[in-house]
């Protein structure tokens, strides 16, 4: 499985310490204590957000801490509580104690924890006031909040599933797309498996997109693939099929599209009908925009695609029509199935 892993230090904030001060007003000779409160230090929550699908926010700040409370001030004004502080997280994320090993959490979706409790406020000396102490000069400290050492743990689920024939340009396309934000291209999940990339339109919109390699040529029997990728693929939501624009073995897309969709029956119904995005790629090799777009629709044509069948014109080698692609994939992903508002064919959009 691939695991997307942050280590951090989870603070809450600290109680704001109590005050120490006495009435004064004109004509009063000696007032009494009247320091206030401090208030609470603010919670650090932990907010599983189904819009957030990685643990990357964590990754280069180790610190996160919620604010302190205000310390109390004179004529009885106690600190003002320091809110929550909710740090959003993707659902699936497991933390760790990191010293005891223990696990704290396991939030499901919109689910929320507060995972380092905020520190009481101070008593201020009004607190202290007693039949043998008229005016101490006693108050006392805010307590600190909450400090833990956390492990946070993902196992990520990929969105997107790349289906297609060896050579249809798979690794490419899902390098090109994963290096769309320079901050992902250094991401530790190329080095635990190049078939896993996470692609960002921006920083809130981020795809999981898995390489399925070798689909074909005895994948549907588990041969060469571990069954764990498969299941893994298994619980994609879109399957991204590419295919060679100019199959250089004299081939033709559409042919090759029946043969990986056989594959995909063969070895999972479940998968087989997942929605389905067309990427027609190494389109650089057909020349202009109007060929590419025939292409496109000679292919429609032969497959006899629906209007509503997402599908997309694209060069992984030559960054073409890679923000498009995932946008529509984005869409997809997150308004369900079937036709999409505001969405054109590539073909449309070509031509
Ligand atoms: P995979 O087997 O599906 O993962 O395919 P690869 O990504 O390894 O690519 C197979 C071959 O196609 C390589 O020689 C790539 O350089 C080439 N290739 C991949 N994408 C493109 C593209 O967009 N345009 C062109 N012209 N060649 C490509
Ligand atoms: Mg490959």
């Amino acid at each position: 499985m691939f695991v997307d892993r942050a280590f951090i230090t989870a603070r809450g904030g600290d109680g704001g310490n109590g005050h120490v001060s006495f009435k004064r007003a004109k004509g009063l000779p000696k007032g009494g204590p009247d320091g206030g409160d401090g208030g609470n230090g603010g919670d650090l929550v932990f907010f599983a957000d189904p819009g957030v699908n990685t643990l990357l926010d964590f990754r280069g700040v180790k610190m996160w801490r919620a604010e302190d409370g205000e310390a109390g001030r004179k004529k009885q004004q106690h600190g003002a509580t320091a809110p929550p502080r909710v740090i959003r997280v993707p659902p699936g994320t497991q933390a760790y104690d990191v010293e005891t090993g223990e696990l704290l959490c396991d939030l499901g979706p919109e689910e929320r924890v507060v995972i380092a409790a905020g520190g009481r406020g101070g008593f201020g000396n009004e607190h202290f006031k007693s039949s043998t102490n008229q005016a101490p000069r006693t108050s006392s400290p805010g307590a600190p909040g909450e400090e833990r050492e956390l492990r946070l743990e993902l196992k990520l689920i990929a969105d997107v599933g790349l289906v297609g024939l060896p050579n249809a340009g798979k690794s490419t396309l899902l390098k090109a797309l994963t290096r769309a934000d320079p901050k992902i291209a250094d991401y530790p999940f190329t080095t635990l498996s190049p078939q896993l990339g996470i692609a960002a339109l921006d920083p809130a919109r981020r795809v999981v997109v898995a390489d399925i390699p070798g689909l074909i040529g005895g994948a549907a029997q588990g041969a060469g693939l571990g069954h764990d990728f498969l299941r893994h693929i298994e619980r994609t939501s879109v399957v991204l099929h590419v295919l060679d624009a100019c199959p250089p073995d004299g081939s033709t897309p559409a042919e090759n599209y029946r043969a990986i969709r056989a594959e995909l029956q063969e070895y999972s119904i479940e998968l087989a009908e997942k929605p389905e995005v067309i990427a027609l790629n190494k389109v650089d090799l057909l020349g202009s925009p109007e060929d590419q777009a025939q292409a496109m629709q000679d292919l429609a044509g032969e497959l006899r695609l629906g209007a509503d069948q997402p599908a997309y014109v694209v060069s992984g080698a030559a960054a073409i029509g890679l923000d498009g692609l995932l946008e529509g994939l984005w869409t997809l992903l997150h308004h369900g199935e079937g036709p999409l508002e505001g969405w054109k064919p590539a073909t449309e959009q070509a031509g």
